[in-house]
């Protein structure tokens, strides 16, 4: 499968969707310019096109074969993801510290985008390592950071994220693995942890998982769970690798994608407990595997983008090639290609705009979590951080829903051919399925957008969101350009839709806390496309003013505007209404 990274599209969001150039300009990544951001991207795009995507088909067909309790990755993954570590691709924000380049989020998430749409179950493993990364260095002990950093930033390990339980799943407070205070400043594990991503695999030869556990003594639900650094294997004195801890893959699943990604039963105890160090405080672990968690669903948001803009490529060179009937005035001894159809085109254009828009809303959260790490003064961190707090979980869910919406389009362009599994076509859509699933399934993410995250700062935070994009409009109406068509009042009309909706929402919160529950998801979609509308506006917007491709730029974002943004008013209203006939459909789910 080719894909090739779309750099100029990356760095045109990136420096005007994203306003990365504003950042620079104001001093917020010190030293680096536009410039070393190009370079490093196209590098990134380049490894990714080259190394990583010919591998991803290879992946889907060989799997993780388990055997005796290891796992063998696919021929060349092994190779590839030494090449990839080696480059320095698992550093990019790590502190410098501990080795890392320490360079910005929103630089990572232009390359995470790339790893992924290269492949999902390549870039699986290195992502969760990163996320760990972060939790450690945010909440370690010293000693622990000195003993694991070093190695987990370089990537000679690997990290793993282990929070699912048979019985705890979306309900992660219902987890019952244990942890027993072993005396000696250690803990002991017991237990079973299910659908664990890259559990056991043959990439590293130590793998450090973060497990979390319950203390006896702990209290229920989410107050007793605490985080735990368990080893593969233990380390001797001199740091080299000694014993081997008593935790083990049982078993790998065999599952609809992401083939090349071993999903592994963990099993912890079974020869009198499995060693392990506690990061942060005891029954403190939530807090500590939410730094871990909130990386991670920005980067599967990205897994979204990425999917979605392979997808997008594949589909394109197919309809470009496939002919099949005519268009108006053709000949009757021609064929024409199939992208000449309109139904095809506005396929197309659906797929290139929602992968666009959703690009635009990962890279403006990791620009949000760029301004809450280094702006200046405290207040405009707090800001920034409630700002990328808000826009996670629209981040995660709108983009990999994207995903799957454009995965599945992709298959539709190809015909019959995207059934089949030779185009590659198929195995996209079975791969994007599981983004919208883990870390949070979809679901999961819109309860938080509106029960967490509408109510910071009592409500001014997202306030302020919906007037950045009042600006955006204002900015649009007063272009007065005839090439965006309808797009100023198509999009104006979906800020008040999301505006409106969510005042609804904020108001019924406390009183009627179900019927808020039961508008969240279109709730969450609302915002995606009211945000990712108006950014996609703000870029071409920017294209207008610097001359060059603006024609693409001004396509896209009017098409969006007139085929996406048009359905806010109906989402808002099924905001606002759908909850009585959620709770009367008890009839219609009874047989
Ligand atoms: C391939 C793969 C890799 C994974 N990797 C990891 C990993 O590395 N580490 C790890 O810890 N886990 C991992 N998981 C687990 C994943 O995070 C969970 O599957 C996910 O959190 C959902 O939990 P569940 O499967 O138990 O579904 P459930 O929690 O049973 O949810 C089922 C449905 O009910 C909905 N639902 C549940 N509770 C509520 C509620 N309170 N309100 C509204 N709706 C609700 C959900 O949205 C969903 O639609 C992985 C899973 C898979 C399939």
């Amino acid at each position: 499968m080719i894909y090739r990274a779309p750099l100029a599209d990356i760095g045109f969001a990136l420096k005007y969707g994203a306003s990365l150039g504003p950042a620079i300009e104001q001093g917020l990544f010190g030293e680096l310019g536009l410039d070393d951001i190009d370079a490093i991207v196209a590098e990134a795009g380049r490894f990714a096109g080259e190394v990583i995507a010919p591998l991803n088909r290879i992946g889907d067909t060989y799997g993780t074969p388990f055997k005796d309790g290891a796992v063998t990755t696919a021929p060349g993954w092994k190779e590839a993801y030494r090449a990839w570590r080696l480059a320095g691709w698992n550093s990019v924000t790590a502190p410098a510290e501990w080795g890392g380049q320490a360079l910005p989020q929103i630089v990572n998430a232009a390359c995470t985008e790339m790893w992924h749409a290269a492949s999902i179950g390549f870039a699986n493993g290195p992502m969760l390592t990163m996320a760990a990364i972060d939790a450690l260095n945010a909440h370690g002990s010293d000693a622990l950071k000195r003993t694991y950093l070093e190695k987990l930033v370089s990537g000679e390990w690997m990290g793993t994220m282990q929070l699912t339980e048979p019985q705890a799943g979306s309900d992660v407070g219902a987890l019952r693995c244990r942890a027993e205070r072993a005396g000696d400043g250690a803990y002991r594990l017991k237990g079973q942890k299910i659908f664990i991503t890259y559990g056991e695999h043959d990439f590293t030869d130590n793998i450090i998982h973060f497990v979390l556990a319950r203390l006896p003594d702990a209290p229920p639900g989410t107050r007793g769970i605490s985080l735990f650094l368990v080893p593969k294997f233990m380390l001797q004195n001199d740091g080299s690798l000694g014993a081997r801890n008593d935790i083990r893959a049982h078993s790998i699943e065999h599952k609809l994608g992401i083939h090349g990604s071993p999903t592994c039963t963990m099993i912890l105890g079974d020869d009198g407990g499995a060693t392990g160090f506690l990061i942060g405080e005891e029954n403190a672990g939530m807090a500590c595997m939410f730094t871990m968690m909130n990386r991670a669903r920005l980067a599967v948001g990205l897994q979204g983008v990425g999917v979605a803009e392979c997808a997008t490529q594949l589909a394109l060179a197919y309809a470009r090639e496939r002919r099949q009937g005519r268009t108006a005035g053709m000949p009757s001894s021609e064929s024409a290609p199939i992208a000449a159809h309109p139904d095809v085109r506005r396929m197309l254009l659906s797929m290139r705009a929602l992968t666009q828009a959703a690009r635009a809303i990962c890279y403006s959260t990791a620009m949000a979590l760029d301004r809450s790490e280094r702006s200046a003064d405290e207040a405009a961190r707090s800001t920034a951080h409630q700002h990328a707090s808000l826009l996670t979980p629209v981040a995660k869910a709108f983009s990999t829903d994207i995903g799957n919406e454009v995965a599945s389009l992709g298959i539709q362009v190809h015909g019959g051919m995207g059934y089949i599994e030779e185009t590659g076509a198929a195995q996209l859509f079975r791969d994007a399925r599981i983004a919208p699933i883990y870390e949070g399934t979809n679901g999961i993410q819109a309860i938080d957008l509106v029960t967490r995250k509408l109510p910071l700062a009592d409500g001014a935070i997202v306030a302020a969101h919906c007037d950045e994009l009042r600006g955006i409009v204002r900015m649009l109406d007063a272009s007065n350009d005839p090439a965006f068509g309808w797009s100023a009042v198509r999009l104006g009309d979906a800020v008040e839709s999301l505006s409106r909706a969510t005042n609804w929402l904020l108001a019924r919160l406390d009183k009627e806390p179900d019927a808020a529950l039961a508008g969240a998801s279109p709730y969450l979609r609302l915002f995606g496309i009211a945000t990712g509308g108006c950014l996609l506006a703000k870029e071409a917007l920017a294209a207008l003013r610097l001359g060059g491709d603006t024609a693409s730029r001004l396509a896209v974002a009017r098409f969006f505007a007139e085929n996406f943004a048009v359905q806010a008013g109906a989402i808002e209203r099924t905001v606002v209404e759908c909850a009585p006939g959620i709770f009367a459909a008890d009839a219609a789910l009874a047989s």
